[in-house]
């Protein structure tokens, strides 16, 4: 379920919180005027939550992406490895850093591929940046062991498994730098607002930089005389987004246990026949979409109707593939690789994504079950 489903007055106070300490509205300076920090606290309750050594909170999941891949040294040229089951968001921070996107396909897990990956590395490859589809970890064992033996960087898109781990440890953290997203779907969210996570100090202070016009922040200076060694952009999160954001990060925890209910219920109900996202091993997705897959278009769209008439709809696939699908993307990326991500736009035309909501029940998940195979069994 996304994090929208239960916003309530918890994050109306927060935001109230900041208009009655007087509406600094910025996370940095007026020291004098302030009462809150609330970007700062944002930054420090993530690095907690994620057991992460740094946490630079942007403005949203694509800068996120943008400063991580500056942060990691991509130049104009390189080519950085991604995947076809994706989101249009890391194509587009790629060629915003006059880099070239390189399209993996995906196997039957819906993330990478990783021998297919293999295969796309060149002299040029700068980083690997694999995509955690709908809650789901990629086999990073497999694309760590593949970064290493090739020298690359890598930059794990996590804004659409937030919180989700793979062999114990959070996602974002086992590459070199991750990027999370808190858009307004996905599993918390303030609204429009990103975090770039990371172990690494240096990448940490080039991103903290990056996405502050080069302000280093020296705290021996005021903000207007700071020091600064490179140039960025600004990609900064503002204090309101902050604020709604800390009262989100509390409900993590909640959002995965009552999908993980639900999902567990539907599973549990499913025919052996059927056949399903494959989940890679040591992974803890967020169970908050069911993947299965149906052969026959017909028999699909029936699935599809069913879905949508009982109230539960779909998630992506179908109803978004178009802006998840490489193979539909031929204005930003050259055609050998809109045609090579055909193998991926075939698996996922045979896919239906259900979507886990918190207002739904468990039982209506073990009756969605019982009415969507009724014909099976
Ligand atoms: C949502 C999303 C993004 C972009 O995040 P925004 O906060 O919407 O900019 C990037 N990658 C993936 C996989 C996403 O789902």
């Amino acid at each position: 379920m996304p994090g929208f489903e239960i916003i309530d007055n918890k994050e109306q106070e927060a935001v109230n919180q900041i208009f009655e300490e007087g509406g600094i509205l910025f996370a940095h300076g007026f020291d004098a005027m302030r009462k809150s920090f609330h970007v700062r606290e944002f930054e420090e309750k993530s690095k907690k939550a994620f057991n992460a050594k740094n946490a630079l909170a942007v403005s949203s999941g694509t800068a996120a992406i943008k400063v991580a891949l500056k942060s990691i040294g991509v130049l104009p040229g390189d080519e950085v490895i991604t995947q076809a089951f994706n989101f249009i968001a890391t194509i587009e921070a790629i060629l915003d850093c006059g880099a070239k996107p390189i399209i993996a396909n995906v196997n039957d897990s819906l993330n990478m591929d990783v021998k297919d990956c293999e295969t796309l590395i060149t002299k040029k490859t700068k980083a690997i940046l694999p995509v955690h589809m709908l809650g789901v970890p990629c086999d990073m064992d497999s694309i760590m062991e593949l970064a290493k033996k090739n020298n690359l960087k890598v930059l794990e898109d996590n804004c659409e498994a937030v919180g989700a781990k793979y062999d114990d440890k959070y996602l974002g953290l086992i590459g070199d730098v991750g990027a999370f997203s808190f858009d307004f779907g996905k599993v918390i969210t303030c609204g429009e607002g990103g975090l770039v996570l990371t172990n690494s100090s240096s990448i940490d202070k080039y991103a903290r930089e990056y996405h502050d016009h080069g302000h280093e922040n020296n705290i021996e200076l005021p903000r207007g005389r700071d020091s600064r060694s490179i140039y960025g952009f600004n990609y900064r999160m503002t204090e309101m987004q902050a604020a709604v954001g800390k009262v989100q990060l509390d409900k993590l925890t909640f959002i995965i246990q009552e999908n993980t209910k639900r999902m567990n219920a539907l599973v549990s109900n499913i025919p052996s026949g059927i056949k399903c996202r494959l989940i890679p091993k040591k992974s803890s997705p967020i169970n908050d979409t069911f993947i299965f897959f149906i052969d026959s278009e017909n028999e699909r769209q029936k699935y599809i109707s069913t879905l949508i008439e009982l109230g539960f709809g779909t998630k992506n696939l179908p109803d978004a593939m178009e802006w998840h699908c490489a193979a539909f993307w031929d204005h930003a990326l050259p055609e050998n690789q809109v045609a090579r991500s055909i193998l991926t736009k075939n698996l996922l035309t045979k896919a239906i994504a259900v979507p886990i909501w918190l207002r739904k029940n468990v039982e209506d998940y073990e009756m969605l079950a019982e009415k969507l195979f009724k014909d099976m069994k």
